[in-house]
């Protein structure tokens, strides 16, 4: 068991670095939009038609609330990657709740089986 429980330590240990190592973060995701605009005979009104865009707009849920906000051609490959951080922090996070609880159990077993845990020195 004290194997076991190093082992999980030592996982948990590895997702805190990865953690740490995150870069910037952000709920969401990116999509693209096209637009037709006011102007008359413009090529977004044309058989076939030709749209303006792409737009990039961010859509995100956080504490229940939604919104969206357009995002700068520039700006795209930073967001992309501040999305992808974010799910990794989620995975990672529920990963490391998944591991501290296996250890916990491990922890707990001596005394839910009736004997006394070993006393640290
Ligand atoms: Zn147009």
């Amino acid at each position: 068991m004290k194997a076991q429980m190093a082992a999980l330590e030592a996982q948990i240990k590895q997702i805190k670095r990865e953690l740490t190592a995150l870069g910037d973060l952000r709920p969401g995701s990116l999509s693209q939009q096209f637009n037709v605009c006011g102007s008359p005979g413009c090529r977004c009104k044309a058989s076939p038609a030709q749209k303006h865009g792409p737009y990039y707009q961010l859509s995100y849920t956080r504490k229940g609330k939604g919104g969206t906000r357009f995002v700068k051609k520039e700006d795209v490959a930073a967001t992309e990657a501040a999305i992808a951080n974010y799910v990794r922090c989620r995975d990672l996070i529920d990963r490391w709740i998944d591991l501290a609880t296996e250890l916990c159990d491990l922890k707990l077993e001596p005394r839910a089986a009736g004997r006394t845990p070993p006393k640290r020195a």
